[in-house]
């Protein structure tokens, strides 16, 4: 009866579906009461919400989404039930490939720039769900591991936006088939609710403890049998936000706050003590840290973690300890440096995690790190290859300029590139200077970064941020087009290697001369479509020329040696 109710609603105060506008309205502020009941798989909701109308227009139809496993349980203004249609919106915003859609009719318009203040009540099952990746075809297996938001007995963990709409979000239909459209519009309601608010407080059952990336504030009740914790996101900022309930335990070691699952002490010790380990290199790079590193155990080995800005939520897995760091080198980078350019904050990050590795193992295991992450850049960059050039049939773009990337290939694999390729061009003290001289609340125009490596470095950079960070030229193409050896004198030989670099976007790269009992190397600046050649003395017989040791990614890295006939060879 209800729903037929709303139907008639409808026909009464809401116009036309084609005039709804889903983004009208951006979510200020958020005051919720969250009631979690693990036991029945379920969350109860209610609270307060303020909607501004950031349209020309005036507006009547602000739409709330939550999760299609949720229901909308009453929607009033200034203590009115205001009239609303509810209906399912197939979205894989969320992990139930749906979204329970609440289309609210508001008593009186709201002008631009007005606000609305909305108290609502949900509430419903929140199980793990893979659906929206099942449907497209995912082993079950697989997409539970990334899936694993839920509430249940075992284990309760919600991720918000992109996850699970567990507070109302308001957001066009997403598609994970169709490119990186769920991405992109995870990305649009990120930053349009960045300087929101929200207050939230959760109450459940039982003596297991709460763990989230908000601030903790005092909890205003405290019913009798439920344990209750208040958190702040204020403001929201990039933050996803995120809870998860369990028999969680903590241990303080600077500069670790982990808090682990009842019985696995020993596993949180090794991380703390990994992570104290690590940390002095970190902060010689990327300054003191701001805040400790929060770690949060999620309860299997094989859910993905998950990289929540303050805190990291991840197995913790017994291994070795190496791995570990690595692991955290992420957290602490991100502890020391922030950034509102996702480039520069998840790219240094990722920087970090190969910098360690370097440090681990030196250069070598730091460029297999980074070429492990490779192939799907690659594959990114596809289109602009020179055969897909010109192409009507060629591979989808998805190219996007750095400095504005919102696909992770971009702003985590490449970003991590092009940090190691500056890295090799100016040295680590220019670089470190620069990345210490950094303001975010100076940061205003995409080339602030460019302007303080200029103040540490000072040859021509230009060409570099043009081809790779303020547009998108896709990968470099080298290969070795000619390698003439000279003998000088007994001994010492000279070969003069020509690199080719058919790609479009210019890179320094090392070229190396080997020979049975070692090599030399130099570097070269091969810019786009042209070709440069580089004189290597080696005062051993040498064999082969190499370009590029994995440093700069290339679209392939199969063509990139050559053979070095000399008189001598033969013998
Ligand atoms: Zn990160």
């Amino acid at each position: 009866m209800k729903r037929l109710l709303c139907v008639l609603c409808v026909l009464c105060g809401f116009q036309s579906a084609r005039a709804l506008d889903r983004q009208a309205f951006t979510f200020t502020d958020y005051d919720l009461q969250i009631k979690v009941t693990p036991e029945s798989q379920s969350l109860e909701a209610s609270g307060k919400i303020i909607l501004r109308n950031d349209t020309a227009q005036l507006q009547r139809n602000p739409v709330l989404q939550i999760s299609s496993t949720i229901e909308w349980n009453s929607i009033t203004v200034a203590g009115k039930s205001v009239q609303y249609l509810a209906q399912i919106y197939t979205s894989d915003i969320d992990h139930s490939g749906g979204l329970s859609e609440a289309i609210v009719t508001l008593p009186q318009p709201v002008p631009p720039q007005g606000t609305v203040e909305i108290e609502i009540v949900y509430g419903g099952k929140v199980p793990q769900d893979s659906t929206r990746l099942t449907r497209i075809g995912a082993p079950a297996q697989t997409a539970a591991h990334s899936e694993w938001d839920q509430i249940s007995e075992s284990f309760t963990g919600l991720r918000g936006i992109g996850f699970v709409a567990w507070y109302p979000i308001a957001t066009e239909a997403a598609s994970l088939s169709e490119g990186n459209q769920v991405f992109d519009s995870v990305r649009v309601w990120q930053q349009r609710q960045s300087s929101s608010r929200m207050r939230l407080s959760f109450c459940w059952p039982g003596e297991s403890q709460l763990a989230a990336n908000g601030q903790s504030t005092a909890a205003a009740m405290q019913p009798a049998g439920l344990n209750c914790r208040a958190l702040q996101y204020e403001p929201i900022g990039t933050a996803v936000p995120t809870f998860v309930i369990g028999p969680y335990r903590a241990l303080n070691q600077p500069p670790m706050a982990i808090q682990y699952i009842a019985g696995h002490e020993s596993n949180a010790h090794n991380w703390a003590a990994a992570g104290e380990k690590v940390a002095p290199f970190i902060t010689q790079w990327f300054g003191q840290r701001q805040r400790p590193v929060q770690v949060v155990e999620l309860p299997d080995k094989d859910m993905h973690p998950f990289d929540a800005g303050s805190v990291f939520f991840t197995p913790l897995v017994s291994g070795d300890e190496k791995d570990i760091q690595v692991v955290l080198a992420h957290q602490l980078a991100h502890a020391s440096f922030q950034s509102p350019r996702l480039w520069m904050d998840e790219g240094l990050a990722h920087f970090a995690q190969a910098l360690v590795r370097e440090q681990q193992e030196g250069r070598k295991a730091a460029l297999a790190y980074m070429d492990e992450r490779l192939p799907p850049l690659q594959e990114a960059e596809e289109q602009f290859l020179p055969a897909a050039l010109g192409k009507a049939s060629g591979p989808p773009p998805r190219g996007q300029p750095l400095a504005g990337a919102t696909d992770e290939v971009f702003f985590r694999t490449k970003a991590m590139f092009v940090w190691w390729m500056l890295r090799d061009m100016v040295g680590d003290d220019a670089l470190e200077r620069a990345l210490r001289a950094y303001r975010p609340d100076q940061d205003k125009e995409p080339s602030y970064f460019q302007r303080l490596l200029a103040e540490q470095f000072h040859r021509d950079l230009q060409w570099f941020f043009d081809d790779w960070v303020y547009r998108d030229r896709g990968l470099p193409e080298f290969h070795i087009t000619a390698v003439y050896p000279r003998k000088l004198i007994p001994e010492d030989w000279s070969v003069t290697v020509t690199v080719e670099n058919s790609g479009s976007a210019g890179a320094e790269v090392p070229v190396a001369v080997r020979a049975a009992q070692g090599e030399e190397r130099k570097r070269l600046e091969v810019r786009a479509h042209e070709k440069t050649a580089v004189r290597i003395p080696i005062p051993v017989l040498p064999q082969q020329a190499v370009v590029n040791d994995g440093s700069v990614p290339e679209s392939d890295m199969n063509n990139n040696s050559a053979e070095i006939k000399t008189p001598d060879s033969s013998q």
